[in-house]
């Protein structure tokens, strides 16, 4: 049984209150609320391990590796990586995303080659081929979607041609909801020989994400987005691919040997990890990561989408608003207009009745163009949001219309 008023005893800072309303956090996608066992995981090894790792000969500095190796080890069975040298520590899905692109694009893109992005991509999947593009000349094909929010297939065949080196398409908008057919997509590519880099910040925390089944080449997600602690995520890559990519960040960790004639690089996954990691935020997304394994994704997928199904219903019942993102398969994001009232002040109001929401172009410029629109309400759900949230969410709508 998902017991989701008991799930929500994991997570203090639910129990707080807003301008004296309880608080409604309705901006998972922006980032998720954190449970008890993490935030007790990061204070416990600050006060009891904290050592930095791999260089030490000392207890501590053992231990703190063994903590930071055992999370590389979690996040592998999380994803089902064939191997923990495919598990590369980053700040985030946006660090990710800037590793690929800089060294993905070293490794094998050339002046006139192409990389299909799709046109919902959030910024971290656009501005880094931007940037490589100031380095080499390539070109970013877009695969277009219908008025529902559902990329148009036909249309992403005929965007491969002799010039095709990557897709890198986000599994999960953070707008529209939609839940790209990320297998098929994959599939599509490969039959072309090319390989697929997946933006999975969205789905990694809402539905299971299984690297082998997906066949995906790299994959990257956001430790905070899934009930762990900021400043630390992923890269999943191939290895055969990694391995022939050059590092992204140069200093400690990274070499076997450096002299001032020559320096050879360390081993996957540490090539790509230059410096300190954030350890005890390592130890903090394995927790989280244990977190959702025991309640289930499957069942964390279950009741998100029954949430969202009941929200959806709710705001079209409101009448005068707009929903975009109406896509069959659908995840836990809702973006939306009521009436002419500004998104500004629709989120403004609502915070004030303690009901927390995001509100504006989502880090997804591109698809506001193409939506002709500035900006949308959005609001995000997670594990422990309730469907009397989402009763006081359209209570909120409705009070704050009729002040307008
Ligand atoms: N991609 C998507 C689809 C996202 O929703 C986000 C966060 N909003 C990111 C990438 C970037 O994640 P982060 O800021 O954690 O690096």
């Amino acid at each position: 049984m998902y017991d989701v008023y008991k799930i929500r005893e994991d997570f203090p800072i639910l129990g707080r209150e807003v301008y004296k309303h309880p608080l409604v956090y309705l901006d998972n996608a922006a980032t998720t609320q954190k449970p008890r066992v993490v935030v007790d995981s990061i204070v416990k090894e600050y006060y009891s391990v904290n050592a930095n790792v791999h260089r030490g000969v000392h207890y501590l500095s053992q231990l703190a590796t063994e903590l930071h190796e055992t999370s590389r080890e979690i996040v592998r069975k999380f994803l089902n990586a064939h191997s923990t040298s495919e598990i590369i520590f980053t700040r985030g899905t946006t660090e990710s995303m800037n590793l690929l692109a800089y060294s993905f694009g070293e490794a094998f893109l050339k002046d006139g080659d192409e990389v299909i992005i799709s046109v919902m991509e959030h910024h971290s999947n656009i501005v880094p081929w931007q940037i490589l593009q100031q380095r080499k000349k390539i070109v970013l094909k877009i695969i277009p979607m219908n008025d529902k929010g559902e990329l148009l297939l036909e249309e992403y065949k005929k965007l491969f041609s002799e010039r095709t080196k990557l897709v890198s398409v986000t599994h999960v908008s953070n707008v529209l909801g939609t839940i790209n057919p990320i297998k098929e997509l994959i599939r599509i590519a490969h039959e072309y020989g090319i390989p697929v880099a997946v933006d999975a910040a969205q789905s990694v925390p809402h539905i299971p994400v299984d690297v082998q089944d997906l066949d995906c080449d790299f994959l990257a997600f956001s430790g905070h987005k899934i009930y762990g602690p900021t400043g630390v995520g992923v890269l999943y890559g191939k290895e055969v691919l990694l391995e022939q990519m050059p590092p992204y960040q140069g200093g400690g960790e990274m070499i076997q040997s450096v002299s001032f004639e020559h320096t050879t690089y360390n081993t996957l996954p540490f090539k790509f990890e230059a410096g300190t990691p954030d350890y005890v935020a390592t130890t903090g997304l394995a927790k989280a990561l244990d977190y959702c394994t025991t309640l289930g994704m499957e069942n964390i997928a279950l009741h998100e989408q029954e949430l969202t199904r009941y929200a959806m219903d709710k705001l079209n019942q409101l009448g005068d608003i707009r929903i975009f993102g109406e896509a069959t398969e659908k995840d836990a994001v809702i973006s939306f207009q009521v009436g002419n009232i500004h998104h500004l002040d629709l989120g403004t109001l609502l915070d004030r009745l303690g009901i927390a929401i995001r509100t504006g172009h989502h880090c997804a410029e591109p698809l506001m163009r193409f939506l002709g629109i500035e900006g949308t309400a959005r609001v995000s759900f997670a594990l422990y949001n309730t469907k009397n949230e989402i009763d006081t969410l359209i209570a909120g709508i409705e009070r704050v219309r009729k002040m307008f």
